[in-house]
């Protein structure tokens, strides 16, 4: 029985989730990417698994009576705001959750880099969901436990892909989501574990045990797309800085060559959007404000309805109203989905045939780069640039 087209499922296990057998299970495909295996002997035949599947839904309902609304927003604790990816909006949603005795789901490492959504019930608890994983996520059991804490009357938060909201709500039924709030981020995509994994073991072999890893790190040149992992050489500690040039996987990943199918064709990657509220970087806002104030992170919001509005008030007024329109052509992930290229037919039996190394090598050439951080250069210093490079 197929529960969606192959191409569609993004893997988000809902379908798992409802099955009242408990026969399906979500396995690793031979690309890396989680899809639902279904034990036939078991199988009832409900065709609840297609019923609920968001894969087969053509579009969401929800939002579609409501005027996005747009904002920028900078965390005010200054450390917090360095350990997040872009302006902290993440964390300062979550802290107002936990204050209330709720608990928060987002996307950690594991032991062994396998990223997974899990449980957070307390501020340090927040800790590891912070940072972007540019890989995809394991739902794990993170359905069953929101549903719980729902029925438990606690307040949620919901943070992942889009696709993963969308699976949430799919297994929610007639739950209470008076409570639960959701968080999208503006995502354009996922490259699978696999590939993931394979990627830490290459970087094992090269420099020793890694011991951390962060897609986005703002010790060293503040906010970018730029990251750091540490690593263990004999008894020291040391730290590698790269950036996206510089690093096979960062490379690979915006090739966009990487993704899972389904990203291709994200139906989430639109207005209205699906969650509560969307997060992102706001890309492009050293147009509206000084470098001093933005170089440490600005987190883009998007409010998709009103219960949205109800969680972003307790912001305050560190949330500043942006221009919707201009971030469309600024952000582009609001409004469309990730082009899907030619050489992505090709790319994952390459990976299954010549390994990590020589396929990231036939796709992607790597160089050695210190990242100039144009885009804060104030306007007047890139028109004298530009000028000099003319003559
Ligand atoms: C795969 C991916 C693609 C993205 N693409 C874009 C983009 O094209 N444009 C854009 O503006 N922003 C994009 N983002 C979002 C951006 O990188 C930041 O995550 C977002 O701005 C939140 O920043 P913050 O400072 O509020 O959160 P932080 O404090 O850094 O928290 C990170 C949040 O992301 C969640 N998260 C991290 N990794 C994953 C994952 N693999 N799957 C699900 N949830 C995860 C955590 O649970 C947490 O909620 C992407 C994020 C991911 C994971």
């Amino acid at each position: 029985m197929e529960i969606c087209k192959k191409i569609l499922c993004a893997g988000c296990g809902a379908c798992a989730e409802i099955c009242p057998k408990q026969c399906i299970v979500m396995k690793a495909d031979i690309e890396g990417f989680l899809k639902p295996v279904i034990d036939e002997q078991l199988c009832i035949k409900c065709k609840k698994c297609i019923s609920i599947c968001p894969s087969n839904q053509t579009h969401t309902e929800r939002n579609r009576d409501y005027q996005t609304k747009a904002y920028s927003y900078i965390h005010p604790d200054k450390n917090l705001l360095g350990k997040s990816t872009s302006g902290g909006a993440f964390t300062a949603l979550a802290e107002w959750i936990i204050n209330k005795g709720g608990c928060v789901f987002g996307a950690v490492y594991d032991g062994e880099f396998y990223v997974k959504e899990v449980m957070a019930e307390t501020m340090d608890e927040l800790a590891a969901m912070r940072g972007s994983k540019y890989v995809e996520c394991d739902i794990a059991d993170s359905f069953k436990k929101a549903k719980k804490a729902l029925e438990d009357k606690r307040y949620v938060l919901y943070t992942g892909s889009p696709c993963q909201v969308a699976g949430l709500y799919a297994t929610l039924g007639d739950a209470d989501c008076s409570k639960l709030y959701t968080t999208e981020l503006l995502c354009h995509g996922v490259p699978s574990t696999k590939l993931f994994q394979k990627y830490i073991e290459y970087l094992k072999e090269k420099y020793g045990e890694i011991l951390s890893y962060s897609f986005r790190d703002k010790k060293k040149w503040s906010w970018g797309c730029w990251g750091c992992f540490q690593y263990k050489k004999g008894n020291d500690i040391k730290r590698k800085n790269f950036v996206v040039a510089s690093d096979y996987y960062y490379s690979l990943f915006f090739k966009e060559n990487c993704f899972k199918e389904s990203c291709y064709d994200c139906k989430y990657a639109s207005l209205p959007r699906l969650a509560d509220i969307t997060i992102g970087d706001y890309w492009e806002i050293e147009k509206e404000k000084p470098y001093s104030e933005i170089k440490d992170g600005v987190s883009l919001i998007l409010c998709n309805n009103q219960h949205g509005e109800e969680l972003l008030q307790t912001l305050g007024e560190r949330l500043e109203i942006a221009d919707i329109e201009c971030l469309k052509n600024q952000n582009l992930t609001i409004i469309q989905g990730t082009h899907r290229p030619d050489s992505r037919n090709e790319f994952y039996k390459d990976f299954e045939r010549y390994g990590f190394l020589d396929t990231a090598k036939k796709y992607v050439k790597i160089r050695r780069v210190i990242p100039i951080v144009a885009r804060y250069l104030p306007q007047n210093l890139k028109n004298i640039i530009k000028k000099i490079r003319k003559h």
